[in-house]
């Protein structure tokens, strides 16, 4: 019989959600593990990796008190201070700037593999969580009233309190049978990095097309590199994957409307079918889900793992209040006070995302017309900007101590 280890919280995943959960709980006297099938996560070098992610300052200081964000090389993270967003199919265009809201950056662009690396380094170095790599989970079950969590390879841990950071696919939503049924929005993301003619300038460019929105994202470097994220519809997708890259070069430069010079790949293009995702609960017996497990939104906002570490955080904030008030911290309340304070928000910005969808792709003139003059309305009206740059900064709604300035 394989022994089993005792712990208080198990977090299964360590992608950035379950990483920013375990260095939110660093010192906090509980005993963590974090399981995670992947192997160690180190620091990518050369140039950039095609997964990356558009941070809100929100994000940025979760990072920083978690002790992950001084572990990122500097020469790896690119701010942003500037904000484009215009209508492919017509004249409508919003210029969002750092200075008008009193901000450093509007947000950060990190690879996705970076920020891991920076939060499982941090948390290492602090010593007290323990995060276990090349541990694949194979079997979750409830023994009176703890959690029994057994590897591929025969060990088992075991506690009262379950946290499923285990993405889209979560055997944990599974285990608790909180249903999570993927919707297909019909679109598939285009990634890579691409060179261009012209420099970024630190500015986040989107145009909106009928077809879906292509954001070019600044990247580190020379000042001349992005990170594309291209959303179009599947049978799009299929044509522009099986293009050679000078066709895929120039349809990428159309789709840009020119606004940066000539574009070209740097590294392979990968595309992700965008499905959407909502568990109808995030708590159940002892166990939370956060992130991705618990919730997807389409890419066209960038807002996903923004949305993933503020549930970890207040996952947090709600376990020190429960022990503050002299309860144990995996209390049916607190875990009720945490699905309270993230389902209702998280649900919002989906139904925001799916709401923008389907308005820019109307060809209906009316529409058209419409969205235009509503864009170049909000560009002139500086308290309507403030608002939008304030939710793009992840400054709005009910934030945890960890992320507030
Ligand atoms: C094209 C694209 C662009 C995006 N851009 C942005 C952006 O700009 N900004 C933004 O905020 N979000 C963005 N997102 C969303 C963001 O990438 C996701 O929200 C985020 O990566 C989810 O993180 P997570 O930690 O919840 O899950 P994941 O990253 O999926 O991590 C899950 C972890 O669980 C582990 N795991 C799974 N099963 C097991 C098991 N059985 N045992 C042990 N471990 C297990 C995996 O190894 C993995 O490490 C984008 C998404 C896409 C598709």
């Amino acid at each position: 019989m394989a022994s089993n280890t005792e712990r208080d919280i198990l977090i299964i995943g360590g992608g950035m959600a379950g990483g920013l959960l375990a260095g939110a709980l660093i010192g906090s006297g509980w005993r963590v593990t974090l399981l995670d099938a992947a192997t160690t996560p180190i620091m990518p070098d050369g140039l950039g990796r095609p997964r990356v992610s558009a941070l809100t300052e929100a994000s940025q200081q979760m990072l920083a008190r978690t002790g992950a964000w001084a572990m990122l090389p500097p020469a790896r993270v690119q701010p942003y201070q500037d904000m484009q967003v215009w209508d492919g199919d017509g004249t409508g265009e919003v210029h969002f700037n750092a200075a008008e809201v009193g901000a450093e950056a509007l947000g950060w662009i990190v690879e996705n593999d970076a920020v891991v690396a920076a939060q499982y380094q941090a948390v290492t170095a602090a010593g007290d969580v323990q995060w276990l790599t090349g541990a694949p989970v194979q079997n979750i079950r409830r023994e009176q009233d703890l959690w029994q969590v057994m590897l591929a390879d025969g060990r088992v841990f075991s506690a009262p309190m379950l946290v499923g950071a285990d993405g889209a696919r979560s055997g944990v939503r599974d285990t608790l049978g909180i249903p999570g049924a993927h919707q297909d929005t019909g679109h598939v993301a285009i990634v890579g990095t691409v060179q261009m003619a012209l420099p970024h300038d630190g500015c986040a460019r989107q145009r909106f097309i009928h077809t879906g929105p292509l954001a070019l994202l600044p990247l580190f470097g020379d000042g001349h590199q992005c990170s594309i994220v291209w959303s179009v519809w599947a049978a799009e997708a299929e044509r522009l994957m099986a293009l050679g890259e000078d066709a895929f070069n120039e349809a990428l430069t159309q789709a840009s409307q020119g606004c940066r010079g000539a574009l070209r790949m740097l590294g392979p293009r990968a595309a992700f079918p965008i499905r959407e995702l909502h568990a109808s609960d995030y708590v159940r017996d002892g166990a939370a889900l956060i992130g991705d497990a618990a919730h997807v939104v389409h890419p066209l906002a960038g807002q996903g793992i923004n949305l993933g570490m503020l549930d970890a955080a207040v996952l947090a904030e709600e376990f020190t209040r429960a022990r503050e008030r002299g309860l144990p911290f995996y209390h049916p309340a607190a875990l009720a006070r945490y699905q309270r304070r993230r389902r209702g928000h998280n649900a919002l910005m989906l139904n925001a995302l799916r709401g923008f969808k389907v308005l820019f792709e109307q060809p209906s003139l009316e529409v058209r017309l419409l969205r235009n003059v509503g864009m170049n309305l909000v560009n002139r009206a500086a308290p309507v900007k403030r608002l939008l740059a304030q939710q793009a900064l992840g400054r709005s709604g009910d934030m945890p101590a960890l992320a507030r300035r």
